[in-house]
């Protein structure tokens, strides 16, 4: 995996410094995710709060004694990369330091009360459906100035970029005009939104010749692929 980040960043002369490699361990048990931590990728990736909380408190020196009992693992950063329902934010403040999932602002508002009540900030990447399938989550393209506008209004929520999520295609390529545009999308707000999270297992190297900053890869890792 890494040989394979560092040749993506090499065809595009980028250094691997500027991408970061969340490992989606959302598949995964608490056993198998400490495994991920201990091998030295401090990133992890979850998309439901019922499987991530619990993992959270096992991994998790800041939850207290309960965990360093178990598992002596490095300090992880904790990506919620799973669409978020406003009445689960409590669980995700304090725990997560960066959503990839805002795409509304009646969710920006949840975050902001609760990060405000914790004293936190919450990192946000902004999810756009550059794609335009129904199915999608993330704001239109076109919404993005807008929503930019909006969320100045809460200030314990800093958007630091922009995620999306190609179709499902068995071809990589096919994720290439996405996320260029993505990228394009950026280009006007680079002071303010200077991260980019896209590609997951199928298509991450394409998404690194396009600019990712952020990938999000799981199943691939978790299927041994440690090369
Ligand atoms: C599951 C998931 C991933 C990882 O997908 P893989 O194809 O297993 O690499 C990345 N991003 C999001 C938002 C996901 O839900």
């Amino acid at each position: 995996m890494n040989q394979r980040i560092a040749a993506a960043c090499a065809r595009v002369h980028r250094s691997v410094d500027d991408v970061t490699l969340i490992a989606v361990t959302k598949y995964v048990d608490v056993e198998t995710t400490a495994q991920v931590l201990k091998h030295g990728i401090l990133h992890v990736g979850e998309s439901r709060t019922q499987q991530a909380v619990p993992k959270w408190r096992a991994l998790s020196a800041k939850s207290g004694t309960q965990a360093e009992a178990y598992y002596d693992v490095p300090e992880a950063h904790w990506h919620f990369i799973g669409s978020l329902q406003t009445n689960k934010v409590k669980e995700v403040v304090g725990r997560f330091t960066t959503i990839h999932s805002l795409d509304r602002i009646a969710l920006a508002q949840a975050l902001h009360d609760q990060a405000m009540k914790s004293g936190v900030t919450v990192q946000a990447f902004i999810q756009v459906n550059v794609s335009g399938e129904p199915s999608k989550h993330g704001i239109a393209p076109d919404e993005l100035p807008k929503f930019m506008e909006q969320l100045e209004a809460f200030s314990s929520v800093k958007p630091i970029g922009l995620m999306t999520m190609a179709p499902f295609d068995r071809s990589p390529e096919a994720s290439r005009p996405i996320f260029r545009a993505l990228r394009e999308l950026r280009e006007c707000w680079l002071d303010k939104l200077p991260y980019l999270s896209m590609g997951m297992s199928n298509d991450y190297e394409i998404a690194i010749e396009e600019g990712a900053t952020h990938i999000r890869v799981g199943s691939q890792l978790m299927g041994g692929d440690s090369a």
